[in-house]
């Protein structure tokens, strides 16, 4: 599939200026929350790479980050159902205030994973900020601390997803039929 630079036609669409006021409140909710904590923000890679970079800009407190990363879907739009780790942490979590953040939450599987993963580390706490979630699509209920938009059942790509691996590079969020 060729990557367009144009809107898809789906149901899904956040522009911009959305995205960008969105990603912000976040921010802020986040800075009052961790001020002084020094917080350890986990990006899961590779769909929440743009969100990661500008969440914890819009903190703008000390902070640390590190990434992992889980087997996707490759190129399929349906999960497997099987989770596994192909990068793991580079630091350890014994005592720090974590908040993993995702791209989106679907199923819930994925998220069930890394939640049990990252608790067995020993986080003094753990959260969830997640840019998309699609609450009709759940499998595993799964706590998701900071959301950015809840969305219906279409497959969005941009921002960080991709679509074919293409498209991660959209300033905007965008669905197909
Ligand atoms: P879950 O385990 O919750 O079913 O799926 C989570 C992962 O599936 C996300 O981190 C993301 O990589 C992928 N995913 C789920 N829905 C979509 C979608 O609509 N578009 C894209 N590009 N990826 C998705």
């Amino acid at each position: 599939m060729t990557g367009s630079h144009q809107p898809g036609s789906g149901p899904v669409q956040i522009n911009q200026a959305q995205l960008q006021a969105r990603v912000n409140e976040l921010g802020t909710q986040l800075r009052r929350d961790y001020q002084g904590q020094e917080p350890h923000l986990i990006c899961v890679l590779n769909g929440a790479f743009m969100f990661h970079a500008d969440l914890v800009r819009a903190m703008g407190i000390a902070l640390t980050v590190d990434f992992l990363q889980t087997s996707s879907y490759g190129d399929a739009k349906q999960s497997s159902g099987e989770v596994k780790l192909v990068k793991d942490l580079s630091f350890p979590l014994s005592g720090r205030h974590v908040v993993l953040v995702e791209d989106i939450v679907d199923t819930g599987i994925t998220m069930h994973y890394l939640l049990g993963y990252l608790s067995g580390r020993g986080p003094a706490s753990l959260k969830v900020a997640a840019l998309l979630s699609k609450p009709s699509r759940r499998k595993i209920e799964v706590p998701v601390d900071y959301l950015g938009f809840t969305i219906p059942d279409a497959f969005v790509y941009g921002y960080g997803l991709d679509r074919g691996q293409l498209d991660r590079n959209l300033p905007f969020i965008t669905s197909q039929e």
